[in-house]
């Protein structure tokens, strides 16, 4: 059971849940790190009182220097920073909510520190999957995932013996804002129509990706990585109402899924406690007023990301950093209100075929993949205007 946190992305959704799940468990908090939240992560640092506070952007960072000097916190700054707090030797466990490809060093950098991996940033593994499961193999570190798909696949693999008797894993998909929706309906879509999520509360990166549905495909490759499993035995259900969060299927027919309120708390809760449960303050889900489960195939027409991250993942190499990687760029533009909701996909997939793949890629191939990724999509759009 975890004991002392780093929690690195303390400021954004997942950081502040965390937060309310350490409180609640009485957990002790070694580092904090945000990016630029000098306010919120002064606050935070004064209630928890780490030893160690980072802000990756270092005019931030001098800031609540300034703002923590009547305390004995330390304060650190940009990249170097993140990987002082992945390595503390006070945590036991390391979670990871930095949003994007800049939570890979890090985690690997925790890992082999042998520290508990509280996994909540996809990019991770979805970008250097291999690398990742096979460096924690080696140093006997154990990833527990946060995402809540991942946690109830987790949950239900409790009590497998024996991989091999794993037939597939179905990860279930809310369908996101556009549900029902076809490709060319989709044209015109804004931001603001983006974000209106039916039933998780999230940040802005991960609403867009759920309304194309590349959330689901990034979901699809973690599945993959993390039970080592092909990509033939992971597939999508649309859910609508997000109760139950994933199934195992396994050889004899026999299915095992989670289900609870779509609440975040409780796989960060789980994270820490696996492999016991800890008691929730939180109203449990209730069958009797929770309404019908429902179960759809996925729309891959109108919704061709989560056909792209399937081939992608099939490909292997640095597809998935390509593919990740331009997706960021493409999401980031669109949110800018600078191309609209289905350039996303056309974005990812014209830098799929200008970016070359490399196989079996060590961290600089997967970097670099990912830099000239984002820079294809910037290309391409500078071409379109
Ligand atoms: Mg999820």
């Amino acid at each position: 059971m975890t004991k002392t946190i780093s929690l690195l992305g303390s400021t954004g959704s997942i950081g502040r849940q965390t937060l309310q799940v350490a409180r609640e468990l009485g957990l002790s908090v070694a580092a904090l790190t945000a990016n630029r939240q000098v306010d919120l992560l002064e606050r935070q640092a004064r209630e928890f009182h780490p030893a160690l506070a980072v802000l990756y952007d270092r005019d931030a960072a001098r800031q609540l220097r300034l703002r923590l000097s009547d305390t004995d916190i330390r304060v650190a700054e940009g990249p170097e920073g993140l990987l002082l707090a992945a390595q503390l030797p006070q945590a036991d466990t390391v979670v990871t909510a930095v949003m994007g490809s800049v939570g890979l060093e890090p985690t690997l950098a925790a890992i082999r520190q042998k520290k508990r991996i509280a996994l909540a940033n996809k990019e991770t593994l979805v970008c250097a999957g291999e690398l990742v499961m096979a460096q924690a193999e080696r140093w006997g570190a154990d990833i527990v995932p946060v995402d809540s798909e991942h946690s109830a696949i987790f949950q239900s693999l409790q009590g497998c013996r024996d991989r091999n008797e794993v037939r597939r894993l179905l990860l279930t998909c809310s369908g996101g804002p556009f549900f029902g929706r076809s490709f060319r309906d989709l044209e015109g879509v804004t931001p603001a129509d983006a974000l209106k999520h039916p039933n998780w509360s999230m940040g802005a990166k991960i609403t867009i990706d759920s309304a194309t549905l590349m959330n689901k495909g990034l979901e699809v490759i973690e599945a993959m990585r993390l039970y080592r499993l092909p990509v033939e035995q992971v597939d999508v259900v649309i859910h609508r109402q997000s109760i139950v969060h994933s199934l195992v299927e396994y050889r004899d027919g026999a299915m095992i899924a989670q289900l609870g309120t779509p609440d975040m708390k409780l796989p960060i809760r789980y994270a820490f406690t696996w492999p016991h449960r800890a008691p929730s303050p939180d109203t449990p889900l209730d069958l009797l007023t929770c309404g019908d489960l429902t179960f759809r195939a996925p729309d891959l027409d109108a919704f061709p990301c989560l056909r792209i991250a399937r081939q992608c993942a099939k490909a292997g190499g640095t597809a998935c950093a390509i593919m990740n990687g331009a997706n960021e760029a493409a999401v980031a533009l669109f949110l800018q209100e600078r191309v609209g909701f289905n350039d996303i996909p056309r974005l990812v997939e014209s830098a799929l075929s200008r970016v070359e793949v490399k196989y079996a890629p060590d961290l600089p191939d997967i970097l670099e993949a990912d830099r000239q990724a984002r820079a294809a999509v910037l290309q391409t759009v500078g071409d379109m205007v």
